[in-house]
């Protein structure tokens, strides 16, 4: 293994603003008053905020230091399976950031924000495509809140037809955000073991699809990485049984322009903006997750929608049968604008290709750290790949042990421990944008921590040694957070 890539090096530690200030001390200079000095109304002004008195060089000391601190994917590889962590090109950014866009009020009338409403036209229109669905909401402004809009839209549709369901089937591999999903919207929840292929299998939706049950909720690829191949014989099923299929697509980025989604029994489904298509996420900023329809459930999306009339654009709550507003104004617009510029730059073969090489890149992992690293579910994969430290457990070293000596080694750990159904899983989502160079480091990096595992487990049972923050008590920090910073 070269040089490690981790935190060898400078690591400033940083105070707070406060603990750094020095009475007097000043980060600008204004020219000498000519005027009169006029004392402030107190009682207007009030006693005003302790700010400490600060230099410029302190005040950008401070933030770039405290911004070396942070690990993204503009620093390093970060195969966080599940999340789709990967590089989204600036230029995104930069049309998100155009005046016209950016400095739009929301209370502006339709007349003033014709590019916002054209924009969200097209974009609506995209996604549909894309998917291969018939139409859009953009509301939502997660995935999880996809979810709920999703299944609020199942509920309309029961409801429409006049005789309400109480059930809806979540497979066990699902995120754990479907349950609760299904719950809020006052379902129960059923759950269905995937098989030993990690898939769901037909006969066990069979056995429970009945006519009380609203539909089923699958992630496809599904959590473990993997395409939910008897999806048109389960659709059949559920269908058959006047249910509907709602699909996860947080896992999109591995189909895009592959699967279209309409054609394999997929009646309603949401999408992540801030996974799949250009919004860095991880530190809770904005997202979006809009939710692509059917014809049959398009009546029921929620308002106000964008139309078109003579190559005009204005916002509709014409839609009697609509669930209402979801998201305050027009939803989390930013987000869009980065998808669509993305979607625009990429093109329907520039999206193919970045799902054809982020499946590529799970399966190159998966083929080279199988002997290394268990391997549940020993078939090819989409997106990503699930390992488990079942290979370690005879030197007593787990999942954690080895999520943590990899930062030492200069990468962001995959996710660990979900999907729930592999004990001590290793999920590892390298996307598209990593380099075969990149890859092959990471993999040489989990090698060389398997070895470590045989010869000096306690090594990685106090790891991390070399980063800023060492090894944390995860259960005293849920338990008695420290708030104050
Ligand atoms: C990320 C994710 C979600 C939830 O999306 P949020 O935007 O975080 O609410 C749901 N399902 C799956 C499979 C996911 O990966």
């Amino acid at each position: 293994m070269k040089e490690t890539l981790g935190t060898t090096g400078l690591i400033l530690n940083e105070p707070l603003l406060w603990e750094k200030g020095k009475k007097g001390r000043c980060g600008f200079s204004l020219p000498r008053r000519d005027v009169e000095s006029f004392p402030l109304d107190k009682e207007l002004a009030g006693e005003g905020p302790e700010f400490p008195d600060l230099s410029e060089v302190d005040v950008v000391r401070h933030y770039t230091r405290l911004s070396q601190w942070n690990f993204g994917v503009d620093t390093g590889m970060y195969p966080l399976g599940s999340c789709t962590m990967k590089y989204s090109p600036k230029t995104n950014e930069r049309q998100a950031s155009l005046t016209g866009f950016a400095g739009a009020h929301p209370m502006l009338p339709a007349s003033l924000s014709q590019g916002t409403l054209k924009m969200m036209f097209e974009l609506e229109q995209y996604l549909a495509e894309i998917s291969g669905m018939d139409a859009t909401t953009l509301q939502p402004a997660a995935g999880a809140h996809g979810e709920l809009a999703g299944i609020l839209l199942i509920y309309a549709f029961h409801k429409s037809r006049g005789a309400q369901r109480s059930k809806i089937i979540v497979p066990d591999t699902a995120h754990g955000t479907n349950p609760a999903s299904v719950a809020l919207c006052g379902y129960r929840p059923v759950p269905v073991k995937s098989n030993e292929n990690g898939i769901l299998p037909v006969e066990a939706i069979a056995r429970v699809m009945d006519e009380e049950t609203a539909g089923i909720m699958v992630t496809n690829p599904n959590t473990l990485g993997l395409f939910e191949e008897n999806i048109l014989e389960i659709a059949e099923i559920v269908h058959s049984k006047g249910g509907l299929v709602y699909c996860d697509g947080a896992n999109m980025n591995a189909v895009m322009g592959i699967v279209q989604m309409g054609n394999i029994g997929i009646d309603v489904m949401h999408l992540n903006l801030h996974k799949t298509f250009s919004t860095p996420h991880g530190g809770g900023g904005p997202g979006s997750g809009p939710v692509c329809v059917n014809n049959e459930l398009e009546p029921f999306l929620p308002v106000p929608r964008v139309v078109e009339k003579n190559g005009r654009y204005l916002l509709s709550e014409d839609y009697p049968e609509s669930i209402g507003k979801v998201q305050a104004f027009h939803g989390n617009v930013g987000v869009m604008i980065k998808a669509y510029s993305y979607i625009r730059s990429m093109g329907p073969k520039g999206l193919k290709r970045a799902s054809q090489l982020a499946v590529l890149n799970a399966n190159y992992i998966k083929e080279r750290l199988k002997g290394t690293l268990h391997l549940p579910y020993d078939r090819p994969c989409m997106h990503e790949c699930v390992f488990s430290d079942e290979h370690q457990v005879a030197d007593k070293v787990t999942t954690l042990d080895m999520a943590k000596r990899l930062m030492e080694y200069g990468f962001h750990p995959p996710t660990v421990y979900f999907p729930l159904v592999v004990h001590g899983a290793i999920m590892v989502e390298p996307t598209e944008t990593e380099s075969k160079e990149d890859i092959d480091q990471f993999i040489e990096a989990f090698e060389a921590i398997a070895d470590e595992a045989k010869e000096n487990p306690h090594r990685l049972h106090k790891a991390p040694k070399r980063c800023k923050v060492r090894r944390l008590d995860e259960v005293a920090a849920a338990r008695k957070p420290c708030l104050a910073g």
